[in-house]
């Protein structure tokens, strides 16, 4: 049993879901489960944590932590860490956790291992593996010396328990005050899409060149919507003006790791695996039999995406009518 701080992830007053992740793994595993909420007028989602297993609940709230900030983060957590006395601090391998992790490692001086794709606590240490060559290899990452470890975990890797609102957690306020910060985040501008974001979201439908055209992504689109998935897409079509490139998956892209993830007319060239070779199950639909991607692919479809995403598309919603 490990005394465990998770930094969650929220914005605008609404928890992610690999916080979530990250709670449950933690309580599950017998974990003294603590959580660092930074943010202002967040002390509402306090219960919410504590139905996914967190036992104590550090709220620092200010002004200054209402948008994101790294070094306002790094500020808050560099004693917050120390003074819980966590031996393994844990964050999502988001934008936002990719950026405040690194410097707070650097901050207390140990060691981190990033974008995990699995945790295993042993005591009050962690193992944890982490795909290296664009996902060819894994690498298995212990810590030697002294703690606190560090890890940021891809969201969808260890999966969501079931949440229980009959549990409750200890608040405790962290005095957050800042003093000499050289920057001030007064705006976060919102993208266009309604959508879940492709890291975060549990199904993933994307599309590659053969869309031919931005106004067909409208297909991929619609299945997306039936599944409550991300739209996803290839360099190829990122670039072809398609999509915008917050949407791109692959190595020079977003990494994915959903549960499920649909490639509609991808090739599966080394660069998209790289992006979403780790997802939990994967669905091509492709004109060719040799495609790459079908190398990977759990459940394969040669044919045309033309026909077989609005046949998907039918019977998945006739299934979710019933
Ligand atoms: C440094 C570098 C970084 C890169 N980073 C990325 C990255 O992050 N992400 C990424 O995706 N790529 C990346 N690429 C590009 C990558 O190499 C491929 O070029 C790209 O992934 C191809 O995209 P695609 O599969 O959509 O297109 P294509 O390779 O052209 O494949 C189209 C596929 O659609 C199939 N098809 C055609 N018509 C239909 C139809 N009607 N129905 C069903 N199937 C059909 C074809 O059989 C084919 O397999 C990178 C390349 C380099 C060099």
């Amino acid at each position: 049993m490990a005394k465990v701080l998770i930094v969650a992830e929220q914005r605008d007053g609404k928890l992610k879901r690999s916080t979530f992740e990250l709670v449950g793994a933690s309580a599950a595993s017998g974990n003294e489960t603590h959580v660092a909420l930074l943010g202002q007028g967040v002390e509402g989602l306090v219960t919410e944590l504590a139905s996914y297993g967190a036992n104590t609940v550090h709220v620092a709230d200010a002004a200054e932590l209402k948008l994101y900030s790294a070094e306002a983060y790094v500020s808050v957590l560099a004693s917050l860490v120390p003074s819980v006395g966590a031996e393994i601090v844990l964050a999502s391998h988001t934008p936002t956790g990719r950026d405040f992790m690194p410097r707070l490692a650097s901050r207390l001086n140990v060691g981190m291992a990033s974008d995990c794709v699995s945790l295993q606590f042993q005591g009050s240490n962690i193992v944890v593996r982490r795909p290296v060559y664009s996902g060819k290899a894994t690498a298995e990452v212990e810590f030697l010396g002294a703690g606190p470890r560090l890890a940021t975990i891809r969201a969808n890797a260890l999966g969501m328990t079931k949440p229980d609102t009959s549990k409750s957690a200890t608040t405790q306020k962290v005095a957050a005050t800042f003093s000499g910060l050289k920057t001030k985040v007064t705006e976060v501008v919102q993208g266009q899409s309604a959508r879940p974001d492709v890291t975060e979201a549990a199904i993933v439908v994307s599309g590659g060149r053969s869309l031919k055209n931005a106004e067909n992504f409208k297909i991929i689109e619609e299945l997306a919507d039936v599944v409550g998935g991300a739209v996803g897409a290839s360099r190829a079509a990122v670039d072809a003006g398609y999509r915008p490139h917050r949407d791109q998956v692959g190595q020079t892209g977003k990494v994915v790791s959903p549960t499920l993830y649909i490639a509609c007319g991808i090739s599966g060239a080394i660069q998209h695996l790289a992006g979403m070779r780790t997802s939990k199950t994967i669905v091509a639909i492709n004109t060719d039999s040799e495609a790459p991607i079908f190398q990977v692919a759990d459940y394969g479809v040669v044919g045309d995406l033309f026909q077989v995403v609005p046949l998907l598309k039918e019977e998945l919603k006739k299934l979710k009518d019933h």
